[in-house]
């Protein structure tokens, strides 16, 4: 929490101390880093704004807690371990050709899925948001227009954020609390941004890395070698090669006994309606 406090108290202060931490919790997480960054494009540098990052074990089961300014900021990147309970998310749509395939899919194998949606394709296909509550799945604010918060104003992230959970609510009804960054990149700013709009950011403890690979073959074993009790799988409605590699990999979780739930159900969160 220092480095934090280091923010919050001293937000002018100490420059060049507040620039080598960062340099030296870059050096220290950026390989990490770089393997979950979605994008796969730039080095997550703001994620090094995250201090004393809490030992794996923690890290992967239980939601990370701070307070900025006075706001609860919760992460969680993980399920709980003692269930053998999966939830399949799906970013970056609603993509007017995959994600009806997805949503076909996922209905034939009888499996919930949760949908970070952007805005701006919630805006140009409705149609489809509604179809993915329709059959039981969550959906999740992914910004309007796929923002890495950590280079937008607080006034820009509101606006990101308000309007994107606004076309969700105006659509299916549903009052979205679950936020997940674009490129998995946050800071304490941005995320006490996200956490004051009372929003869960949800992350992911298995990348399929469908984003950086055409290979159905690669896209299954990312998550097939990695899969964990309460695993929390990232994967995108925007691309050809998850929809090729999703039924063979429903059928190999199903086949390991892994049920499949939608983050709400997932997390331990004493709320109701967040997600839908
Ligand atoms: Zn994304």
């Amino acid at each position: 929490m220092y480095y934090l406090e280091a923010i919050a108290h001293n937000p002018r202060g100490e420059r060049v101390v507040h620039i080598l931490a960062v340099l030296i919790l870059v050096a220290m997480i950026a390989p990490k880093a770089l393997a979950e960054d979605e994008s796969g494009s730039s080095p997550a540098v703001d994620v090094a704004s995250i201090p004393e990052m809490p030992s794996p074990s923690f890290r992967m089961y239980n939601p990370f807690r701070m307070f900025f300014r006075g706001v609860e900021v919760r992460i969680t990147w993980a399920g709980p371990p003692d269930k053998p309970i999966v939830a399949l998310t799906f970013d970056d749509g609603p993509h007017p050709v995959f994600t009806p395939q997805i949503l076909r899919i996922l209905e034939d194998h009888g499996v919930p899925a949760t949908f970070f949606v952007i805005g701006r394709n919630a805006e140009r296909n409705p149609e489809l948001l509604r179809l993915a509550k329709e059959k039981g799945h969550a959906l999740g604010n992914h910004t309007f227009s796929h923002t890495r918060i950590t280079a937008a104003t607080n006034g820009r992230l509101k606006e990101e954020i308000e309007r994107t959970r606004e076309i969700i609510f105006l659509e299916t009804g549903v009052y979205t609390q679950l936020f997940r960054p674009p490129f998995g990149a946050f800071d304490a700013r941005s995320l006490a941004e996200v956490a004051h709009r009372d929003l869960e950011v949800v992350l992911w403890s298995v990348d399929s890395r469908d984003w950086a690979t055409h290979s159905i073959g690669d896209i299954r074993r990312n998550v097939e070698k990695r899969v964990h009790p309460g695993a929390i799988i990232l994967m995108h409605d925007v691309h050809q090669q998850t929809v090729e590699a999703l039924p063979g990999l429903l059928e190999f979780l199903k086949g390991k006994g892994y049920t499949f739930v939608t983050i709400p159900e997932l997390l331990p969160i004493d709320r109701v309606a967040w997600g839908g």
